[in-house]
């Protein structure tokens, strides 16, 4: 029986690999820009790390990890989320020292056993954003315009930035109490999830996705309505940082995060076409998780973002070819071209040019059409008879014009020149 790839993941496969590439390098540019770089954490850690960063209550941990025993017996889990294992290197590695703000991303595999559907698996990508070390507002408000520059960058239109603010342990105590009074009179309305979990987290009840609750929740009291001062005037700094770089943004008083560790400004960009499953980003402060993992106080503001999902709301049709083409085929005739070919390749791609060869020793025709199906821009046809009379036919494809390159001479030189401007001013004014 033919072995076939497990249920929830799937290959990402060469025809699509350009998109990836293209928003993952977008990723790159921007978030360096704002001096951003890459971590590349592990993508198995021990299982505890987890229990302790995403919480033992969440289904995360409770439903949802690969989890399993090594031939050591020690507990180890794929990673779910890369929040955990950033702030595990954090500490590890004493990034702290000496004091600075901190500013990673990652790009990579997450997993979690979770029931596939449409546009979910249970290996999936996420971009994720962690600037560890500040308290201030501004670093809330420059993560989420450096989000919103880089869904500018891919041609995303339609998307909208939600803000929140979820108070801090000073203020958050007691709206805790007044929400949990509020839902009290109306248990009996409210879903079963609700009911189970209203004490322990009453906040969730703000984001329950049951129609009912959310209509009950509009009326329920909000977070940004019982901030302390320092809360609040936070929050207005954030609002106008966004509106000072002209950075659209909406309040969502009923906008929560799944995640305990989570306070102050939390935020999700939501995309108009997407319907029910509209959230295509979710992040915002959480200020003390560097601290269960035994760092120093460290308050963090980040955001993570499936890649699937972003991918497939990119308008790569809008945009001029982004899929890699060959520069020039090379079509040769004969033994003795196929010899001078495989050389002539060789030297172009040391000048970077992107060169594709027929290897087979195909007929003229059956080249022709392999380089018009590679999408080359240029074809260079030698034979025997180019070789003799020391002129070889340069075609552009596009419109199927000739040019003879004369190789009595060096020619190597204009052929670079001829195939790709670029790489030639690139390396002479370089
Ligand atoms: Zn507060
Ligand atoms: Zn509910």
């Amino acid at each position: 029986m033919k072995i076939k790839s497990s249920r929830g993941v799937k290959d990402i496969l060469p025809q699509e690999i350009d998109k990836w590439h293209w928003v993952e390098n977008k990723a790159h540019k921007i978030f360096s820009l704002y001096g951003f770089k890459e971590i590349r954490i592990p993508i198995f850690e021990s299982t505890n790390l987890f229990q302790r960063g995403i919480g033992d209550t969440t289904d995360i941990v409770q439903k949802e990890m690969y989890t399993f025993e090594d031939k050591s017996g020690e507990q180890i889990t794929l990673r779910p989320e890369g929040t955990a294992g950033v702030v595990r290197s954090y500490v590890e590695h004493k990034l702290y020292n000496p004091p600075s703000l901190v500013k990673v991303f990652y790009i990579g595999p997450m997993f979690r056993y979770e029931r596939p559907q449409a546009g979910r698996f249970r290996q999936f990508y996420q971009i994720g954003v962690e600037a560890m070390g500040s308290p201030s507002p501004s670093v809330d408000a420059e993560v989420m315009i450096m989000l919103m520059d880089f869904f500018s960058a891919l041609g995303l239109k339609d998307h909208c930035l939600e803000i929140n603010s979820l108070g801090c342990p000073e203020c958050r105590p007691q709206h805790r109490e007044i929400l949990k009074t509020a839902i009290k009179g109306q248990l009996e309305n409210l879903c079963e999830n609700c009911n189970n979990r209203y004490e322990r987290n009453p906040l969730r009840v703000l984001d329950c996705k049951n129609k009912t609750c959310s209509e009950i929740a509009k009326d329920l009291p909000k977070t940004a309505e019982h901030l302390c001062d320092v809360c609040s005037d936070n929050f207005k700094q954030v609002q106008s940082l966004l509106t000072d770089v002209q950075v659209p943004w909406k309040l969502n008083p009923i906008l929560v995060r799944g995640l305990d560790y989570y306070g102050r400004t939390a935020f999700e960009v939501k995309s108009g076409s997407l319907g029910a499953q509209d959230a295509i980003c979710g992040g915002g402060r959480y200020d003390y998780l560097v601290e269960k993992f035994e760092g120093p106080a460290t308050p963090c503001f980040g955001f993570a973002l499936g890649l699937e999902r972003l991918i497939s709301l990119v308008p790569f049709d809008q945009m001029e070819s982004i899929a890699q083409h060959p520069d020039l085929y090379l079509v040769c005739l004969g033994e003795a071209a196929q010899t001078l070919g495989f050389k002539l390749a060789n030297e172009l791609r040391r000048k970077g040019i992107f060169v594709e060869r027929d290897s087979e020793g195909a007929s003229m025709k059956s080249q022709m059409r392999k380089a018009d199906k590679s999408k080359a821009r240029f074809a260079l046809i030698l034979g025997d008879n180019e070789i003799r009379d020391e002129k070889y036919v340069l075609k552009l494809m596009e419109d199927g014009s000739q040019e003879e390159i004369d190789t009595s001479k060096e020619y190597l030189g204009i052929l670079v020149q001829r195939l790709n401007p670029q790489t030639v001013s690139e390396t002479t004014h370089g």
